[in-house]
């Protein structure tokens, strides 16, 4: 799935929250949107596997997001957003394909790496690509509750992740031929 799907995922979760707390609207959404980001800066590592915790992120997921209810601030909010949105978006890549990026010509079975069972789980291809049309149809989708619900500078980053979104899907596949060598 693209980025801006996993950003978009952590939005729409925690957009009902910030709807009935609009006091802590912006460290929800900031915690969203880094959380939905982080795991793939892996990318210079081991990619879905270093900062990728599909299974383990809940220890960490739940006691942050308790914590957060218990004493409520806007630094516990933000890092208990980005926590779950952490976990969601390595968890979520079991359900898409795998990192390759041509996935035409060269299918990989490792969608992302479970750390408790110390194996890959392998691509569920719900979304068969990153950038298929169905990964912009539900990055659209999941982008609509964080559009009604924050306003300002998020809703711009919204519709900013909206537009690279579009134009990612729409090139993905001429992307392949572009793309040097060294790079996949
Ligand atoms: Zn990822």
């Amino acid at each position: 799935m693209m980025a801006t799907t996993h950003v978009f995922t952590g939005l729409a979760v925690v957009a009902p929250v910030a709807a009935l707390a609009p006091e802590f609207a912006v460290p929800l959404a900031v915690g969203a949107i880094l959380g939905g980001l982080a795991p793939d800066f892996d990318l210079v590592f081991a990619h879905r596997r270093t900062l990728h915790f599909p299974v383990a992120g809940v220890a960490l997921a739940v006691p942050a997001v308790a914590f957060a209810v218990a004493f409520p601030s806007s630094v516990a909010v933000a890092l208990a957003t980005f926590a779950v949105a952490a976990w969601l978006h390595a968890a979520s890549d079991a359900l898409g394909g795998g990192p390759e990026m041509d996935p035409w010509n060269d299918r990989s079975e490792r969608a992302v790496y479970d750390h408790v069972r110390s194996r890959w789980i392998r691509p569920r291809r719900w979304i068969r690509y990153d950038g298929a049309p169905e990964d912009a149809a539900l990055a659209v989708a999941l982008a609509v509750p964080a559009l009604i619900v924050f306003d300002g500078w998020i809703s711009a980053v919204v519709v900013g992740g909206i537009a690279v979104s579009l134009a990612y899907a729409l090139l993905r596949r001429r992307l392949v031929a572009w793309v040097p060598d060294w790079l996949e």
